[in-house]
């Protein structure tokens, strides 16, 4: 008896000595809107890599006690999954807009629309003339073109495991990949394509 409680106490000893802490995956997601006309869909979430479950940035270990309770590690910060890590203003990337200006009426303020000027349905009493995501700044507005986001600002900005009504999120086995920030994938890249789950090997 002794001796296999020792041998238990051992193991998970060595684990927390191999500072194999699981690190808690962080999904920055959704779309920047190209215009002020879009919806912003865009949120974070944090999940245990372990058992899915959906929970707060920075906690110490899954809450999920009772079935999983992985003791968890943070990063600093993280690569800006809004923009790819590039800090370039998305809604100017993708809209090719020149130098930050409204896409819509060319940095004018007004469009030319049968002999008239109406004011920029897009950039009108906001931006007048830049692009309405950045501001002109052709900065990403999520990370303000650090490229990255502190632990703080998720923290932050990240939704509450109470928020969401789906609180589990498909397990996924690599904890540790960020995306490549390389692929500049147009506006609708599908997040996730494996939805069914890999049995597992039963190797040993
Ligand atoms: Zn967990
Ligand atoms: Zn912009
Ligand atoms: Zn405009
Ligand atoms: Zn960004």
């Amino acid at each position: 008896m002794r001796m296999r409680d020792a041998l238990a106490l051992l193991s998970v000893a060595a684990l927390a000595a191999c500072g194999g802490k699981p690190a808690g995956l962080v999904k920055m997601m959704g779309l920047t809107p190209n215009t002020s006309l879009q919806k912003d869909t865009r949120e974070i979430r944090c999940f245990c890599p372990s058992c899915g479950s959906q929970i707060e940035m920075g906690v110490k270990a899954c809450p999920k006690g009772k079935v999983c309770g992985v003791p968890l590690s943070w990063k600093d910060d993280y690569s800006c999954g809004f923009c790819n890590g590039t800090g370039v203003c998305q809604a100017c990337f993708l809209m090719e807009k020149e130098g930050g200006k409204c896409f819509n009426c060319k940095g004018k303020g007004y469009i030319t629309y049968q002999g008239k000027t109406p004011p920029c349905p897009d950039c009108k009493g906001k931006t007048e003339g830049k692009c309405t995501i950045c501001k002109g700044s052709q900065k990403c507005d999520f990370c303000e073109g650090a490229q990255k986001i502190s632990k703080d600002v998720i923290k932050e900005r990240a939704k509450k495991p109470s928020e969401g009504e789906e609180n589990v999120a498909p397990v996924e086995k690599k904890a540790e990949a960020p995306k490549p920030p390389a692929e500049e994938k147009k506006a609708e890249a599908p997040k996730e394509e494996k939805k069914a789950e890999e049995p597992k090997p039963a190797d040993k």
